[in-house]
């Protein structure tokens, strides 16, 4: 403690003079009282060593851990208000390139630090409010090679995994018969998804839209529903697909309204897209690079699913499931064609991760391009959000009729 109390004083004066609380804003979002609020970040140091500052309201624990392939380092700390300067993390100092911040999820925010070089976390740490001074969250890093960055990442990796949200809410078991209809709206949290051009965010559109399929699936009271996410809040694509799994799920649909650079193709209407290992068409492949590019964003270690597992058995399972996938992805476009706009070849294939279950029938549904003017009118009028839910319910309910409902409910 005496080491840290010495440090302390020798980071006030190293940071007293930088981002000063006359230059913050006001902040715009109501602050949620019990939460605590981080005001201020800071970088400072050299080639070798590197020190980062929070101001926090009040005291938080903290859980810091390192990711390679790129460097990074990451803190878990309880649910908080960011209310940091506008362009805070875009740029980084010394062995930190930049970070970011968000809440990952419910009652869990993240730091994420992209790092010039490997570097070891020499202390991470919070000290208490003290003198006038704000709680600070202190994190020194200094420069390692390579090899002893790995051995700490393995080291690490175990208590990450521990760490990450699990599918055991009041859905996860049940006597409920009916089949489970796992709905899954893209992004949310630090990861906002695709932006429209007056600061529409996919991660809500699709999160509105999803709801609105849940209410009318849910209504025919043949089936349950689970969302991946009920809220704005960040869910690594892997757990989106163990929730599906664990869960028991008989389909999964994730919904998603994208961008494409102009000039590539001709991106209008929406798609329904089934599982391949190689994109249909180079359209496809940039998307499903883009989506699956979402847990790099808040850095998250992908590596959680064992190759190797029963390779057989799976592949026995993959081929049914991309049968049923088909079907329910021709339901889709059967339903969606008379009221929504579809893309000129609706029906695709491409390597999205979430659609990765090997028991669980997926598909995703690309709603339209929040890049394009006209998609994105429609994206954001009711009455099209209405008639397009009414037409996924459909379809879902189409897809088990024709199946026999509940023939595999509870099997999975
Ligand atoms: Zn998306």
């Amino acid at each position: 403690m005496a080491v840290r109390t010495a440090s302390w004083a020798l980071l006030g004066l190293l940071f007293a003079a930088v981002g000063s609380a006359a230059e913050r804003p006001t902040p715009p979002i109501p602050i949620v009282d019990s939460l605590p609020v981080a005001t201020d970040a800071r970088l400072g140091g050299d080639e070798s060593r590197t020190r980062f500052v929070m101001d926090f309201s009040r005291k938080i624990d903290l859980h810091a851990f390192t990711l390679a392939d790129p460097y990074r380092v990451v803190i878990d700390i309880p649910q908080v208000v960011f209310q940091l300067p506008p362009k805070a993390g875009e740029s980084g100092r010394s062995l930190i390139k930049a970070f970011r911040f968000g809440l990952v999820m419910q009652g869990g925010s993240r730091l994420v630090f992209d790092l010039a070089k490997p570097a070891r976390i020499e202390k991470a740490f919070v000290v208490d409010a003290a003198d006038g001074a704000p709680a600070r969250l202190v994190l020194d890093l200094q420069l390692t090679d390579r090899e002893s960055f790995l051995r700490k990442v393995a080291l690490d990796s175990k208590s990450v995994r521990a760490d990450l949200p699990r599918a055991d809410g009041p859905n996860a078991k049940t006597s409920d018969p009916r089949p489970l209809v796992v709905l899954d709206p893209g992004h949310g949290g630090i990861d906002t998804g695709t932006k429209g051009p007056s600061g529409e965010e996919e991660k809500d559109i699709v999160l509105n839209f999803a709801q609105r399929v849940r209410d009318r699936v849910e209504k025919t009271g043949k089936y349950r529903v689970l969302m991946t996410r009920t809220d704005d809040t960040f869910v690594p694509l892997a757990d989106r697909v163990h929730v599906a799994r664990d869960a028991g799920a008989a389909l999964f649909v994730s919904i998603h309204a994208d961008s494409l650079p102009h000039g590539e193709g001709d991106a209008q209407g929406a798609s329904v897209y089934t599982l391949s290992e190689t994109a249909t068409d180079s359209e496809a492949a940039k998307l499903a690079e883009k989506e699956n590019r979402a847990d790099v964003i808040a850095g998250v270690d992908l590596k959680s699913e064992p190759d190797d597992v029963a390779g057989i058995l799976i592949d026995l399972a993959e081929r049914e499931t991309k049968s049923f996938s088909m079907q329910f992805a021709h339901k889709l476009v059967g339903e969606m064609k008379g009221v929504a706009r579809l893309h000129k070849t609706p029906l695709k294939s491409a390597g999205f991760r979430v659609l990765r279950a090997p028991d669980v029938p997926s598909v995703l549904i690309e709603l339209g391009y929040v890049s394009n003017r006209q998609d994105l009118q429609l994206l954001l009028s009711d009455s099209w959000r209405n008639r397009t839910a009414e037409s996924i319910a459909q379809a879902i309910d189409g897809y088990f009729n024709a199946r026999g409902t509940g023939a595999r409910a509870g099997t999975n």
